[in-house]
């Protein structure tokens, strides 16, 4: 067997050299050039959002838009996550106050902010974890009741839905990855969704130096900007992206049908859909954890701990919050081979030899 955890979706070659061949032609290789203006177009089409910017990475996404809601002191976020979500607040000299997890979504538990906590933030940064999304409707409410500003990290949450809604739809901002790893990508890429028109073209300026239409540097800005060639490869996974998202989600469906009962499964958001992006367990110890993800090792079977270690448990992101919950779980969780690629006899093939392998445990 041989099962990597993850493996880059990559589109009709032929369709990327003939974007390419049209790029050569322009000359045009970067500054907003037809690639990402067509990008920009079809992606806020596609997701029904509607101040879109593509941006060079999620990373830069997510502190270009802390700089343009102008956050600033404590920020109350998730400790279970990926590193940059916490590392953005630092590097943008904010301070991340971690907000403990509900232990069935593994999404920031909103109930658990204090008024203290509340007081002293200027927003909150919320992650749809694997792409469920948080419970937006009362992060919304908190948020409107104590004067903060709300952003989603929703590096997971393409083709997420809320009820009609896209997830990115929620927040003052959303920030999307389009790592190679992501559902969607453009081999490296970002995008910021945000609510209010001003706010996007602040940033649409920040994301090339900050300058305005005379090249007058308005904003501290830095350059974010997307280029044609990461662009092009984005056009072409859009345009094959229905019959990946539906795939993905056809595997995950196996997976939870094979898997229910025998290991925790995450649960999802009440009016949202599985959008196929990650497949995590969680298991009964981290001993458990590491038996069972060494035997899957020998037998062809990659797995990984994700998300390892809880944030709030790294110094260099100053451990500020008691998130117990967050703690247990990440000590406990794995994700499962998910790609394109994959087949349903390959999911088969995993719950088995993850069911045999559990069970051999309990002899
Ligand atoms: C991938 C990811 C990011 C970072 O995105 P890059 O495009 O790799 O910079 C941020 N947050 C989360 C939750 C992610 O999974």
């Amino acid at each position: 067997m041989n099962y990597p955890i993850n493996k880059p979706f990559l589109p009709n070659f032929a369709a990327y050299q003939a974007q390419l061949e049209s790029i050569y032609q322009r000359n045009w290789l970067t500054n907003n050039g037809p690639c990402v203006q067509a990008l920009e177009q079809q992606l806020t089409d596609y997701l029904g959002v509607e101040y879109l910017l593509l941006v060079s990475n999620g990373t830069v996404a997510l502190q270009l838009a802390y700089a343009a809601l102008g956050i600033q002191g404590a920020v109350l976020t998730t400790p279970f996550s990926f590193a940059a979500t916490a590392s953005t607040l630092c590097w943008e000299k904010l301070t991340p106050q971690f907000i403990d997890i509900d232990a069935s979504t593994y999404n920031l538990d909103v109930s658990l902010i204090t008024a203290e906590q509340a007081a002293k933030a200027s927003a909150i940064l919320g992650v749809h974890v694997f792409g469920n999304p948080c419970d937006v409707i009362a992060i919304d409410e908190f948020a409107e009741q104590n004067q903060l500003k709300v952003i989603y990290d929703a590096a997971h949450a393409f083709a997420s839905p809320v009820g009609d809604k896209s997830a990115l739809c929620f927040g003052d901002a959303a920030t999307l990855s389009l790592h190679a790893t992501k559902l969607f990508h453009s081999v490296e890429g970002g995008a910021i969704i945000f609510k209010d028109k001003a706010t996007y073209l602040k940033a649409k300026q920040m994301v090339n130096f900050g300058f305005d239409a005379e090249q007058f540097p308005e904003y501290v800005g830095i350059n974010a900007k997307m280029s044609e060639v990461h662009a092009a490869m984005g056009l072409c996974v859009l345009n094959e992206f229905e019959q990946v998202l539906t795939h993905r989600q056809t595997l995950v469906q196996e997976y939870q049908r094979l898997l229910s009962g025998v290991v925790q499964l995450q649960q999802w958001h009440a009016d949202g859909l599985n959008n196929g992006a990650y497949m995590p367990v969680v298991l009964p110890s981290e001993m458990e954890l590491q038996r069972v993800s060494a035997t899957l090792l020998e037998r062809g079977i990659q797995t990984r701990r994700y998300f390892y270690p809880s944030l709030s448990q790294v110094p260099a992101y100053g451990q500020c919050g008691v998130t117990p919950v967050a703690n247990d779980i990440s000590k406990r969780i794995l994700c499962l081979p998910l790609y394109t690629d994959l087949t349903l006899d390959g999911v088969r093939e995993i719950c088995d030899a993850l069911t045999t392998i559990l069970a051999e445990g309990n002899r």
